[in-house]
């Protein structure tokens, strides 16, 4: 006979604290089975060093430890994909109800979509919770039920709709001992993926007092840590958002709370827009004529343009997976604009590098610095990579860090002129909007 359960399904809500969805399935009468699927759909597309995957794996394994060591039970770990891991754990267990957190993304939307009609042909129940920003799809609208297209009339809402609700804790912590007590429950290991461990190594993040009190000044300097790399722990949920945003609502200055808006304002628009996953929000942009130059791209993404502040940006992103966001800017809009390579591409290459990728932010930014997004800067603003320079790294540091022969004959020329690319971005874009 099968044992009666409940399922908790982890997919970027990746720990066992304060953690809603799986706050609710513990707090019920069935020992829960907790479920994590590296799902096939997903890893097939991605390099065997993958970063982000030995970043989850450790992730998993940390949690695993802490329910076999306290509770003896586990999490059951498939690499599968999710039609398959439910047919397999329905053949071991009879199951009550399954439990997860909302995931916003089209893929994620269609995902949850086919296994909740899978699971209703059996009777099985799918509850969803929301887990990763305090006010998802229509919560924060204008007063005539529109989405808010502006960041700063969004946020004076997403502020004003704060003061109204209850922010309670979900001390899932305190359940785990309504875990499945089984502590030999399906795992597999990196190599079982055909994945290896990464060189890559996430540093910690930093949320201390003072880096909150201080992140306007030091936001937007890249050669010291003066931002707090949260992304990639956010991206998958390794650290309580709730919890978070009280913290950042501890200090006087909002700069800080502002950009977790900004986060959520890219989740709404993706999740109502999800077209502009690979089209301009702005429809007309899409007429650009991109010249699309595949050697150049390659110089681009190299970090051999000649450019060293572009260059600096991109060598920290293809050696650690994160890139400071003043350098995102930068290195966007030189693609975009300098040298008129279509945002798509330069989107696609974060997605393969960035650790913290994040589809809503990463299109959000890029349809940003291409000026076709929502609220983006006006196309003719083109950022001037050597005023960037003065303005954010004058004495060169962030730039020596990346750029160690700089000053020797091995850097290369610009391998575009600054003015004469200016004009040319100018002529292209303006051909494409005028109406
Ligand atoms: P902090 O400055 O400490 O900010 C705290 C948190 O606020 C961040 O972790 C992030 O969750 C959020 N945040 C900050 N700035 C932004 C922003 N502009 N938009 C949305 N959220 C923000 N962020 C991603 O998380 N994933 C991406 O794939 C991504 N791609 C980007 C692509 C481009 C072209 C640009 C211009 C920006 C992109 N960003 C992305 C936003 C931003 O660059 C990163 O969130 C930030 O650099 C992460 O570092 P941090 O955690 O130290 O940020």
């Amino acid at each position: 006979m099968k044992n009666k359960v409940r399922v908790f399904w982890f997919r970027r809500d990746m720990r066992l604290e304060d953690n809603v969805g799986l706050y609710h399935a513990l707090s019920g009468d069935f020992p829960v089975v907790p479920l994590f699927i590296f799902d096939k759909h997903i890893l097939n597309e991605l390099p065997e060093d993958d970063a982000r995957i030995s970043f989850i794996f450790e992730q998993l394994q940390k949690m695993r430890s802490h329910l076999q060591d306290h509770y003896e039970s586990s999490i059951a770990t498939y690499y599968s994909t999710p039609e398959e891991a439910f047919h397999e754990l329905l053949k071991e267990f009879e199951v009550e109800a399954v439990y997860t957190n909302r995931d916003y993304e089209p893929y994620a939307h269609q995902r949850d979509a086919k296994i909740s009609a899978l699971l209703a042909k059996q009777g099985i129940e799918f509850h969803d919770f929301k887990d990763q920003v305090i006010f998802e799809k229509t919560e924060v609208e204008k007063n005539d039920g529109g989405m808010y297209l502006v960041f700063t009339p969004y946020m004076k809402q997403w502020k004003k709709e704060f003061e109204n609700i209850d922010l309670k804790p979900f001390p899932s912590e305190d359940l785990l001992g309504n875990t499945y007590k089984n502590s030999r429950l399906p795992n597999v290991s990196l190599s079982d993926m055909g994945f290896v461990k990464s060189s890559i190594q996430v540093p910690d993040y930093t949320i201390t007092k003072d880096l909150l009190e201080h992140y306007e000044s030091t936001r937007n300097i890249p050669s010291i840590e003066g931002t707090s790399r949260l992304s990639p722990y956010l991206r998958f949920g390794m650290i309580g958002y709730r919890k978070l945003v009280q913290k950042a609502l501890s200090v006087k200055n909002e700069t800080f709370l502002n950009e977790l808006i900004w986060r959520e304002f890219y989740k709404a628009i993706l999740y109502h827009h999800p077209e502009t996953q690979n089209r301009a929000f702005k429809p007309k942009y899409d007429r650009i004529e991109w010249r699309n130059d595949e050697n150049e791209f390659e110089k681009w993404k190299k970090g051999k343009t000649g450019y060293p502040i572009v260059d600096a940006g991109m060598r920290q992103l293809n050696e650690t997976g994160w890139m400071h966001n003043r350098l995102r800017m930068v290195v966007g809009s030189f693609l975009c604009k300098h040298l008129l390579i279509d945002w798509r591409w330069g989107e696609a290459y974060f997605a393969e590098k960035l650790l913290d990728y994040e589809m809503s932010s990463n299109v959000g930014g890029w349809q940003w610095v291409a000026g076709s997004g929502v609220d983006a800067a006006p196309y003719f603003r083109i950022f001037n990579p050597y005023s960037q320079t003065d303005r954010f790294d004058k004495d060169k540091k962030y730039i020596m860090k990346w750029i160690p022969e700089l000053n020797t004959d091995r850097y290369p020329k610009p391998m575009v002129e600054h003015k004469m690319a200016r004009e040319r971005c100018l002529e292209t874009y303006k051909e494409a909007v005028k109406s």
